[in-house]
């Protein structure tokens, strides 16, 4: 503890990374203060209750782990609901379970089963003697033209907006593919969504920490520089160094959301519209994360868009440019002793909530 500063450590980002590690500062005695530019704590996880419904503000959130030591730690703060997430793809009207599954390509083709399935996907896929280059050329070698063509392309270029050739090939094996009837999404041991929404993990985990929110780090920076000993940074890495290399691109997103009288809308959690003309790429309905008698609904219709200064920058965007741009920041990052870097944006990761909170509890 150094008495030259008001605090041993300033978290800046009260998202799921910045809260734990000042839950465990907090915890080891350290005198933590959190900031954040928005005007609530949770970062993208952060829920609204409307009416018994449990909106998630920033898009559909579902907790999913294989590691033993992160679901004991969520569940400390927070009764998880079991839930399996199974989206549904909306392709022109006609509707495919997902991810991948022997269901799926019995919907698209009658096939029922997993040899007939393969064989209809042999007939189509892309034969590579090397490994795929971008995300088209490796969902046409993993599933075949049909599915590359109603489920996966016009979704992807207008999630990212971006020829599928252009993206990095891992984005699409984050999902499975299956030969079986199993319309799960994850491949994970754990699954499910928090009792309450994210917001009790949250206020579990900054409990006895003084937070401020609508307080952006830049706005007092030299200050706030000096108030602590240490400085977490959980915020974009470009925006820290003043965008001296240029910038990094991300993926941004409009959420329209709308609350209905009638108790149902579309009778799951989440429809994918996978055609290139509808605008928006997907539709939640938010009471099927709780299961819960309202009468009412909400809905939230999802945009990708472009960032831009001013917008939210959610995704990172990992193609070769500002793969290369991010690494000059990081070694300018990797030199720094008062500043401490982590979460998706400052490591520039498409991590999922289980990922931040392993690395968060990694690092402290
Ligand atoms: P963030 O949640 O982005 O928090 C960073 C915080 O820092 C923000 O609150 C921001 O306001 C603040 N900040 C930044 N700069 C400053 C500054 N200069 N001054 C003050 N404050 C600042 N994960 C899953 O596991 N399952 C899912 O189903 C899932 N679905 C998702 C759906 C969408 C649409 C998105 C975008 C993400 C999804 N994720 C999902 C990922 C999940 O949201 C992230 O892994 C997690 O929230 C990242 O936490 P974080 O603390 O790193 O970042
Ligand atoms: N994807 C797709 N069609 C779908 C769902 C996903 O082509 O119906 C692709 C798309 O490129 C997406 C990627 O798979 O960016 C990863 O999907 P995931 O659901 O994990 O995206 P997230 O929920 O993180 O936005």
């Amino acid at each position: 503890m150094n008495s030259a500063f008001k605090y041993d450590l300033l978290v800046v980002g009260a998202g799921l990374y910045g809260a734990v590690v000042a839950h465990r500062a907090h915890r080891a005695g350290k005198r933590v203060l959190v900031i954040d530019r928005r005007s609530h704590t949770g970062g993208n996880c952060y829920c609204e209750a409307q009416d018994n419904i449990f909106v998630h503000k920033y898009g559909a959130h579902i907790f999913h782990t294989s590691n033993k030591e992160v679901w004991g730690f969520v569940n400390q703060f927070v009764e998880f609901k079991p839930f399996v997430h199974s989206p549904l793809a909306n392709y022109k009207g006609e509707i495919y379970p997902l991810p991948f599954n022997l269901n799926t390509f019995d919907a698209l083709w009658g096939v029922k089963s997993a040899e007939e399935a393969k064989a209809k996907i042999e007939e189509q896929r892309l034969h590579l003697d090397r490994e795929p280059q971008n995300l088209e050329e490796q969902a046409l070698s993993l599933v075949g033209r049909d599915i590359f063509e109603r489920l996966i392309k016009g979704y992807t270029e207008k999630q990212w907006g971006r020829e599928c050739k252009e993206l990095p090939a891992w984005i699409i094996r984050r999902l499975p593919l299956r030969f079986e009837r199993n319309n799960n999404y994850f491949n994970d041991t754990y699954q499910g969504i928090p009792v309450g929404g994210y917001n009790p993990l949250i206020d579990g985990l900054l409990e006895g920490v003084e937070v401020r929110l609508d307080t952006d780090y830049f706005d007092h920076r030299e200050e706030f520089d000096a108030m602590a000993e240490k400085v977490l940074y959980t915020g974009e890495l470009d925006r820290f160094y003043n965008y001296r290399f240029g910038k990094l691109e991300y993926r941004s997103l409009r959420f329209e959301e709308q609350q209905l009288p009638q108790a149902d809308y579309q009778g799951a959690a989440v429809v994918n519209y996978t055609d290139r003309e509808t605008p928006f790429t997907r539709i939640i309905e938010h009471k099927y994360f709780e299961d819960r008698g309202t009468d009412h609904t909400v809905i939230t219709h999802e945009y990708p868009m472009e960032w831009h200064e001013g917008a939210e920058p959610y995704y990172p965007i990992n193609d070769e440019r500002n793969t290369s741009l991010y690494a000059q920041y990081r070694t300018l990052a990797d030199a720094e002793t008062k500043y401490l870097f982590g979460g998706r944006l400052a490591d520039y990761r498409y991590y999922d909530m289980h990922q931040v909170i392993e690395k968060a509890l990694k690092s402290f």
